[in-house]
């Protein structure tokens, strides 16, 4: 989707530090890290969040959180844990709208959220 950052970097036209990709998914390094290890995974196809993710194929969706499981691993936080977040819409502050999984992980982290 023309202007849509995460397709650009999907596309090769922006850079990024990916550390996993797959023929539906990607995941990169967040630009701005808020823990030691986090990773955005996201679906190659544009899907403007989880609202309109009703229309994807529901094992594209799960296949999603299976990559997130998978970069965890890979990031060595399976062990002490990680948390795992999608933003969605303006109360939650997404700020860019292509779906994507937070994982975030490598510190304590408190609950509720902010
Ligand atoms: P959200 O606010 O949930 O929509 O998450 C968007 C995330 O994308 C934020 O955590 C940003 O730091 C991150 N971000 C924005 N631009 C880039 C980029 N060029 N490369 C990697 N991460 C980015």
């Amino acid at each position: 989707v023309v202007d849509c950052l995460f397709c650009r970097i999907v596309a090769g036209e922006l850079p990024a530090d990916i550390v996993y990709q797959d023929a539906e998914a990607i995941a990169f390094r967040d630009i701005q890290p808020q823990a030691p290890s986090h990773v955005l995974v996201l679906p190659r196809e544009h899907v403007s969040g989880l609202d309109a993710a009703v229309s994807m194929r529901a094992d594209a969706l799960g296949g999603l959180f299976q990559v997130a499981a998978r970069v965890a691993e890979q990031e060595g936080l399976a062990d002490r844990g990680y948390r795992v977040v999608v933003n969605t819409g303006p109360d939650a502050q997404q700020s860019v709208g292509h779906l994507h999984i937070h994982v975030i992980g490598g510190r304590q982290m408190g609950w509720p959220p902010g």
